[in-house]
């Protein structure tokens, strides 16, 4: 494995980074006269103080059982994606390799950020295929993502065919586990002690509920939390934002998720029952991959009676599915429903 520090872009690793108001000034008291502020006080007229955000990564990395050390909280955990070839690839000139089909962002940013994108299909059952993954790499290959549940597929992967790519890949091996509290599986947060080139992401948006917040979270080795911290925006959450995930962040989110999950496991065996669903994918995550027979039929037919789901039947791999998230039984009554008066 390459040292993490020869995998940082030069202008990076060089980077002097900017130093704000309140990182010079840490107190809250007295006549802050630093950081060109309105001094009428109206709840949000200071920019947010770094403590209150410390509050909130001391809070999510004791509930993650991870030193505060080796989190960083980013503006949704798109903020980290774009952070990863932001810091990690030259463009133009290195690659990262994607599985697909998968979330939509990974490739976005590369192209962004242009970087050459090495799109590795998943077969029929989506599983990993991890020789194909790393037959993509080369000594170009800075970033590898892997998403566990995978969206929109619905599976999650064997921690083992994870260790083995953190094992194998030169490069940085960056895990999404955005639905990783719907999933039977085990997180890969702790392979994260071992292996100084992963990155695990989670997110606030999913099980806890705060996706109108915009928290997401990378977990990683602290040489890489540092660099993350240099090269994002001075303020990337609001105060706002942290106070209110420090109050939804007590709330207990199980009997949720319990719900979701057995809503999801009642739906995957009824579904298959409609004469319209030709299969559901078996999901670890808070939505259903479905292959149908009309997949725009069935999207008019359910829009018409306000129920909106993702069609997904123009993506590679995907051809005929429509993405199902899993809603409150009473709209998932109303979803089953309106299939039933579709088909008759
Ligand atoms: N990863 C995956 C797999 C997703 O599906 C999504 C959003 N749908 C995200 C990341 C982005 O999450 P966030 O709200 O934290 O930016």
């Amino acid at each position: 494995m390459k040292d993490i520090k020869s995998l940082v872009r030069g202008n990076i690793a060089s980077l002097e980074p900017y130093s704000t108001a309140r990182d010079e000034y840490k107190g809250e008291l007295g006549i802050l006269l630093d950081a060109n502020e309105s001094p009428f006080g109206n709840g949000v007229n200071r920019y947010p103080s770094t403590s209150l955000k410390e509050q909130l990564r001391s809070r999510v990395a004791d509930l993650k059982g991870i030193p505060a050390g080796k989190l960083f909280l980013g503006n949704g955990s798109d903020e980290v994606i774009d952070l990863c070839y932001r810091v990690f690839c030259e463009p133009g000139r290195d690659n990262a390799v994607i599985m697909t089909p998968s979330y939509g962002m990974y490739s976005v940013c590369a192209d962004i950020n242009n970087v050459e994108r090495r799109m590795v299909p998943l077969d029929e059952a989506f599983t990993l295929p991890v020789a194909e993954l790393l037959q993509a790499a080369d000594s170009r290959t800075r970033l590898m993502f892997i998403c566990s549940p995978n969206n929109p597929t619905g599976n999650a992967y064997n921690l083992e065919a994870i260790e083995f790519l953190a094992q194998s890949f030169n490069g940085i091996l960056v895990v999404d586990e955005a639905y990783i509290d719907f999933s039977p599986k085990p997180s890969a947060v702790p392979l994260t002690r071992k292996y100084p080139n992963l990155i695990v992401m989670q997110t606030l948006s999913k099980a806890w509920g705060m996706a109108g917040l915009r928290i997401g979270l990378a977990i990683a080795n602290p040489d890489i939390i540092s660099i993350f911290k240099k090269v994002k925006y001075p303020y990337n959450i609001g105060t706002d934002t942290i106070a209110l995930a420090l109050d939804y962040l007590q709330r207990d989110i199980r009997p949720q998720v319990e719900t979701i999950i057995a809503e999801r496991e009642r739906l995957a065996a009824l579904l298959p029952s409609f004469k319209c669903v030709e299969k559901v994918w078996p999901s670890d995550a808070n939505f259903l991959l479905v292959k149908v027979s009309d997949p725009r039929g069935l999207y008019n037919a359910l829009l018409r009676q306000g129920v909106i789901v993702r069609d997904r039947s123009g993506v590679k791999g995907c051809e005929g599915c429509l993405r199902l998230t899993i809603g409150t039984p009473e709209e998932n009554l109303k979803l089953e429903k309106t299939i039933a008066e579709y088909e008759s």
